[in-house]
């Protein structure tokens, strides 16, 4: 039978996910639950259900709308394959991005090794948190890895994300020993995790490991807020401000003088 897994989203011509022009997929399920996570709709691993945009709950109207789809692996290549004109072009491809891909890890290596054998760009978009000997599986099928690191401080990640870091720095070393390309993603929390230790102990982390050349910061958005009252779920994130423009340029500082190539954003 044809291996299928839970998805939530495909989005199309995707510029921030990789180089070039890209679909990115996205995967359903985390193990984490990062109070600050703008796709809550992607930390369950079950079909749900969200109060729709459109209704009204001043009415009687209270529409809801399905999130997540179970699809096979053949119907995920068969979408990725209609843009195959503009990976060749752009010097794109396609990008695996969840909710936590490594969680649905026979799913995730059937589609990358499918992209392989199709000839194009793969990405995956992970939180690193997952068994090592399950992403060993895929480092092969993958060209280039988008990894998210949110603290240095294991006690504070255990506290803001459900888990502790050290298997997370431990798959990143091994990634490194492979000498697998590797863009580190950093999401910019203020008062979480943007105080100056933490930015220069994770800074000193990452030189330690001498590969990693890109860094991405995220700096933190409410654009989710709304789904976690649709989704009736609890926001921690209400006093949490975003960061400014301002206090985005001094992190950036602070990583360059460690000769990283920094990009806001993504
Ligand atoms: S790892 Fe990503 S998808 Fe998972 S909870 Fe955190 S922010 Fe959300």
């Amino acid at each position: 039978m044809e291996e299928t897994g839970v998805i939530f989203d495909i989005k199309k011509f995707a510029i921030h996910d990789g180089p070039g022009i890209r679909t990115t997929v996205f995967l359903k399920g985390c193990p984490l639950y990062c109070w600050w996570c703008h796709n809550p709709e992607s930390q369950s691993f079950k079909l749900q259900k969200i109060q729709s945009k459109e209704s009204d709950l001043k009415t009687s109207s209270n529409f809801k709308k399905e999130i997540g789809r179970i699809v096979s692996v053949n119907d995920v290549i068969s979408e990725i394959l209609k843009d195959r004109i503009f990976y060749e072009e752009s010097g794109g491809g396609a990008t695996f991005s969840g909710g936590e891909p490594l969680s649905q890890p026979n799913f995730l290596r059937l589609l990358l090794k499918e992209c392989k054998k199709e000839g194009i760009h793969t990405a995956l978009d992970t939180c690193g948190y997952g068994p090592m000997e399950e992403l060993k599986e895929i480092v092969k099928y993958v060209d280039l890895f988008l990894y998210d690191l949110k603290f240095y401080d294991s006690m504070n990640h255990e506290k803001y994300t459900g888990v502790s870091n050290k298997t997370i720095f431990k798959n990143l070393e091994m990634l490194v020993d492979l000498k697998k390309e590797i863009f580190i993603r950093i999401p910019i929390i203020p008062t979480i995790n943007d105080m100056d230790d933490e930015i220069i102990n994770l800074a000193e982390y990452i030189l330690g490991l001498k590969h990693i050349q890109k860094i991405d910061l995220l700096p933190y958005h409410k654009i989710g807020k709304d789904k976690y009252f649709r989704l009736r779920m609890l926001n921690k994130m209400e006093n949490i401000p975003e960061p400014t423009k301002d206090q985005m340029e001094k992190i950036r500082t602070k990583f360059e003088s460690f000769g990283f190539n920094i990009s806001i954003g993504g």
